[in-house]
């Protein structure tokens, strides 16, 4: 049973969509989903370019929108980032270090815990990305840097602030690479990390915060980490531009949390 919880399915379609792209496979996702009534919460995450597009697409349907990330900053001479306020018209999510951000703008954690606290003051939910490296896990540091990313989080925002905050765990390797974690390492790594929130709130609140977990998920796949181990849904990269794999990952969610 998941009191007082729904699950969550969130795509990120990364830098793979032109725009006609996005409002196609955006069309088609709403087409598939429309007949059916999901208890499951569905988000996208588009470019930029598209969010006020599919944000008006997808005003009265099901499919919340979001955005792939924010500067930290809520203004300044910061040519070629976007700001909190030039996203908070178009988006309920945001997704924040991400694995292809971290290492590409070198995001410290600190950072991106300010992220989180710009996003929530402006009523946007942060879905903060956390994970390990190859080496780290070769290395059964797995846990270690795991907690070190939630601790961060935990130091910096208030507890109404984390209970709204979404976790997704995404193994760095497991991501755009096929390569699958088994279900029991998920669940050890989401008990650890909902124990270390219950150490800064309480049981009841920490059971309330969603944890995602992310990293070559497919509707195959999904069901193993969903039932039974403390996972509230999924981040999905490469097959949340695919409508029909998307839709089929929803599905087998709402099945699996549902059991
Ligand atoms: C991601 O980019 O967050 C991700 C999980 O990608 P993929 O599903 O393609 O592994």
């Amino acid at each position: 049973m998941h009191m007082n919880k729904r699950a969550l399915v969130v795509g990120n379609w990364k830098m793979e969509l032109s725009h006609k792209g996005a409002l196609e496979v955006f069309g088609a996702l709403q087409k598939l989903i429309h007949a059916k009534e999901f208890a499951v919460d569905i988000a996208v995450c588009p470019s930029y370019p598209s969010l006020p597009a599919i944000a008006e697409l997808a005003r009265d349907t099901s499919i919340t929108v979001g955005a792939q990330n924010v500067h930290e900053d809520e203004k300044g001479a910061c040519t070629g980032s976007v700001s909190v306020g030039q996203i908070r018209d178009f988006v309920s999510w945001c997704i924040i270090g991400h694995s292809e951000v971290r290492a590409r703008e070198h995001d410290s954690n600190e950072s991106i815990a300010r992220k989180a606290k710009i996003l929530l003051g402006h009523g946007i939910t942060p879905i903060v990305c956390i994970g390990e490296t190859k080496e780290q896990r070769d290395g059964e540091e797995t846990l270690a840097v795991l907690l070190s990313q939630v601790d961060i989080l935990l130091k910096n925002l208030d507890r109404v602030s984390i209970m709204k905050t979404v976790i997704a765990y995404e193994p760095i390797w497991a991501i755009g690479s096929g390569e699958l974690p088994d279900a029991n390492s998920v669940y050890e790594v989401m008990l650890s990390i909902r124990k270390r929130i219950s150490q800064s709130l309480d049981n009841e609140l920490a059971d309330r915060v969603r944890l995602l977990y992310g990293g070559s998920v497919q509707g195959e796949n999904v069901g193993q980490y969903i039932a039974g181990s403390g996972v509230d849904g999924v981040l999905v990269g490469g097959a949340s531009t695919h409508p029909r794999d998307f839709f089929a990952i929803i599905s087998q969610v709402a099945t699996s949390y549902a059991q």
